[in-house]
């Protein structure tokens, strides 16, 4: 959540606000004022240490939430009960961790325990599941001599590179202390270099660059200790990531630590999921229980897809927010969006899968620092990714499952459930409050909406957009209020 100190005046519309890349420096230069703040997934390298915030708000309400036995957040014990090394503890002081949450204080003992066992752990999105496999990860490292440092001993995969980017800067900023950490990260890279023997002591890639390291001898799998499969059940669901993950294990020991994690398990990827993680211990949650507290979930009734886009503009030009992410369906959409808001004057960036690596990682950093405040996408980064500033979150379409028929991807008219949530998810995180508004403009629209609605046991309520100043009212009053949610039962505005 962005709070007073990072909010332009009122009436100035979202347009305006836009950080332009020449004059990020003085916004990133004005003085933050707070030790206390909490640190988003990236490392400094990664800018992620200019995220700190101001977050007084957040910092009172957050340890109100860890107090609630009842919010994901809560947990009885501290992490130096934990059983963790000093350096370690040393390092989550250093991120203003205080208190573990609930999945980290209940996982932690079940992935540290020995012999190791495996773990499939389901926790809401925003409760800190990186923290929880890191924590393992990170104890479970043997880095007493150059041999032993240089040998990777774990592996992390994540569908992204993006999201392994991510993962990475986490790992190393909580491992900032321990002596002899060293982090690779295995993504794909346009420029053709000769491979190279990746001597780190973890690494974090996606599931096809980490095969072919493996299978070109610069990835030496032999020592690996820790297997983490992060957002996995989105990786067992996609053939392709799902036989790279199974290649990718058959070269591990058998004795390796599985360890899935994910918001999300839906019953058919949960049955593979115990072939591939064997006798593992279990974390998991009712499909009630997934939905995440802070967050406000709205819809807007659009008469047209042209009304979506008018939607679009009039948020935009009425509503002062921190940063938010539009979601669409396809890479087409994505840009052609792109372009109509660009000609309408906003400053926007875009983010696909056919945009080449390099520009990506360009883009996801400028918008982890707030450059550039509005990120349209496609479902690419609809997991995993962690930037506390996101207060916003738009579905222009409503995420229904694809099947693919004759080499075409076609809609089946269902909802895609385990998307919306994770989509959603992009804000709220740890305890924050976001919006997540999607748009319908038809009946099958509101229909899929209604299937996600009844699917969760939530409302998504009505956003009245006859007055858009009221509407804009009304949402910078949900935004900043550190619970609301008792202020709009029903949808009131
Ligand atoms: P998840 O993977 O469950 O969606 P993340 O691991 O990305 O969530 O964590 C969400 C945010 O919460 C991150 O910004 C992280 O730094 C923060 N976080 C995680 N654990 C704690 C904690 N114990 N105390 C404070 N902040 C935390
Ligand atoms: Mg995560």
């Amino acid at each position: 959540m962005s709070s007073e100190a990072t909010e332009v005046p009122a009436g100035t519309s979202l347009a305006d606000r836009v950080t332009k890349p020449d004059e990020s420096k003085t916004a990133e230069s004005v003085p933050i004022p707070n030790t206390e703040s909490s640190v988003d997934g990236a490392s400094e390298g990664m800018l992620g240490s200019q995220l700190q915030e101001p977050d007084y708000q957040v910092n009172v309400k957050l340890s109100d939430l860890q107090a609630d036995p009842s919010n994901p957040l809560f947990s009885v014990k501290s992490f130096d009960q934990l059983g963790l090394d000093e350096r370690i503890l040393k390092g989550l002081l250093a991120m203003n961790f205080r208190k573990p949450s609930k999945v980290q204080e209940r996982a932690l003992p079940l992935l540290m325990s020995n012999p190791p066992k495996n773990l499939i752990g389901q926790s809401q999105s925003g409760t800190g599941k990186t923290a929880a496999f890191t924590l393992n990860v990170l104890s479970r490292l043997d880095l007493s001599t150059e041999q032993a440092r240089r040998t990777p001993q774990a592996l992390i995969l994540a569908p992204t590179r993006e999201l392994a980017r991510q993962i990475t800067g986490v790992i190393s900023l909580m491992g900032q202390f321990v002596d002899g950490l060293v982090v690779g990260t295995s993504v794909p890279t346009e420029i053709a270099t000769r491979p190279k023997l990746l001597e780190v002591s973890v690494v974090v890639g996606t599931p096809g660059t980490v095969l072919e390291q493996i299978r070109r001898k610069v990835l030496n799998p032999t020592n690996i200790k820790v297997l983490v499969l992060d957002e996995a059940d989105n990786m067992m669901d996609q053939q392709g990531l799902g036989d790279q993950c199974l290649r990718v294990r058959k070269f591990l020991p058998s004795t390796v630590q599985v360890v899935l994690f994910s918001a999300t398990f839906p019953d058919h990827v949960l049955s593979y999921a115990h072939t591939f993680a064997p006798n593992a211990n279990e974390i998991t949650l009712q499909h009630e229980e997934l939905t995440v507290e802070g967050i406000k979930q709205l819809y807007i009734d659009c008469n047209s897809e042209q009304q979506k886009f008018d939607c679009l503009v009039n948020l935009y030009g009425t509503l002062t927010v921190g940063s938010s992410i539009i979601f669409v369906a396809t890479r087409a959409s994505a840009e052609m969006i792109e372009k109509r808001m660009t000609s309408e004057g906003h400053a926007v960036a875009c983010l696909t899968g056919n945009i080449e690596g390099a520009r990506r990682d360009t883009v996801i950093d400028a918008f982890r620092v707030g450059a550039a405040k509005v990120l349209i996408t496609t479902n690419v980064l609809a997991r995993g990714i962690d930037v506390s500033t996101v207060s916003l979150v738009i579905n222009y379409d409503v995420p229904e499952l694809y099947i693919e028929q004759n080499g075409q991807s076609r809609r089946t008219r269902q909802p895609d459930l385990q998307t919306y949530l994770h989509r959603i998810g992009r804000t709220g995180r740890f305890g924050r409050v976001g919006v997540a508004i999607t748009l319908v403009s038809n009946r099958e629209e509101w229909q899929l909406m209604k299937g996600i609605q009844d699917h969760f046991g939530v409302e998504i309520a009505s956003l009245e957009i006859s007055d858009w100043d009221e509407t804009a009212h009304f949402l910078k009053k949900v935004i900043k209020s550190s619970r609301a949610a008792s202020d709009f039962a029903g949808g009131q505005i």
